[in-house]
């Protein structure tokens, strides 16, 4: 079987210096931030180019002090995308404030800024775009039109360590931005983590606060918070894998693209490449209309995938008091029909890649037969 993650063989081949690392911080029996998350936030700061970073924990979390530090609340709205993870919308939820959807640009399955206008109201506050896939949004538009409008702009980068955007990082381009270490993300925890970022001083005492009961000082309370802390075992596990990101993420690259050589020409759509973006490849997804038997065929030839997601939020059950419905999205509905996730990990050996391509081009040619 090629499974779909590995984070085993990603262990194995760390081992000694995460074992030290975890050994520690259980020497040192201080558990709740600390050094070692204070270490991992410096680092991954100017990883991601950046002022600051805050361990919280996880990216839900983190979203959700991105929100409240850029004071959305009830009555406002965010402008965001249905297709991604759920959490992206469940922290604007938890706010108060009302998820605002657009569709997506089918290329490159992210938020496709021509939209942004015709939703723009008086109570939109923010723009929150989510570099799906480990791929940036097209920032560039997106803070243009956010600009003029006077609205803050919150990156979802929960699946797009290291990914650059005309030189910039992914994190550091909107005023906000947020982070997922759920341990099969690019940059995984051993347990629940996230992070916000930001370059803008003004969001730092309000981010600290939030995270731990709006605590000043010991005891001192000087707003209503949460407990979002970030273990300090995750700082350690976090700041070891930090040093083997940029490789873990080119062997990524490397897999993305033999994926590409091999699925040329045999009918199956896969995402847009852009010269002047640097995808992560957090997920390698293909799409096709017979997604389910492509799938079935891969299960059948020992390969695992997956699908990211097979719902859009504004189809998903909990959601529906937002009142959309099949049809208002009709390139967001059309790519959760249609993606299926490849396998894809650092560790995944070339000649693993090739066979699950073989796979896929053998039955894009049977099918081809079967539906002329
Ligand atoms: C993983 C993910 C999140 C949520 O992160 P958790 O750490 O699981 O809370 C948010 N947004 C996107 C796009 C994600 O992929």
């Amino acid at each position: 079987m090629i499974p779909f993650v590995d984070l085993k063989k990603q262990y194995e081949s760390i081992k000694d210096e995460m074992d030290g690392a975890i050994r520690d911080v259980v020497e040192s029996c201080h558990f709740v931030l600390g050094e070692p998350v204070e270490e991992f936030e410096a680092d991954f700061a100017a990883y991601c180019h950046s002022r600051f970073a805050f361990g919280v924990n996880s990216g839900t979390s983190a979203l959700h002090l991105a929100l409240l530090a850029a004071g959305v609340g009830a009555g406002d709205e965010v402008i965001t995308v249905s297709y991604t993870f759920v959490a992206t919308v469940a922290a604007i939820c938890y706010t108060g404030a009302t998820p605002v959807f657009i569709d997506i640009d089918p290329g490159t399955c992210t938020l496709n800024p021509d939209k942004i206008a015709a939703a723009i109201t008086p109570k939109t506050k923010v723009v929150m775009p989510v570099h799906l896939y480990g791929g940036c949004a097209d920032m560039d538009p997106i803070i243009e039109i956010a600009r003029r409008h006077n609205l803050i702009v919150i990156e979802d980068a929960a699946q797009a360590h290291g990914a650059e955007y005309k030189g910039r990082r992914a994190g550091s381009m909107g005023d906000l931005a947020c982070f997922s270490f759920y341990p099969g993300k690019n940059l995984g925890a051993y347990g629940e983590g996230g992070a916000v970022v930001t370059n803008n001083e003004q969001y730092v005492q309000l981010i600290k606060q939030l995270r731990d009961h709006g605590q000043s000082e010991k005891y001192y309370h000087d707003r209503i918070g949460y407990n979002y802390r970030m273990e300090a075992i995750q700082g350690a596990v976090l700041r070891v894998k930090l040093r083997h990101l940029d490789d873990w993420n080119r062997a990524r690259r490397k897999h993305a693209e033999t994926y590409r050589r091999q699925l040329t020409k045999v009918g199956l759509r896969m995402l847009e490449e852009h010269a002047d973006r640097n995808s992560v490849h957090h997920i390698f997804p293909v799409f096709t209309e017979q997604r389910d038997e492509l799938r079935q065929h891969l299960r059948a030839a020992s390969v695992d995938t997956g699908i990211h997601y097979p719902i859009p939020v504004h189809l998903q059950r909990g959601y529906s008091h937002l009142g959309y419905k099949a049809g208002d999205l009709p390139e967001t509905e059309r790519a959760s029909r249609e993606t299926l996730s490849l396998p894809m990990y650092a560790e995944l050996r070339t000649e693993d890649v090739i066979r699950v391509a073989d796979s896929v081009r053998q039955f894009c040619e049977q099918s081809v037969e079967v539906h002329p």
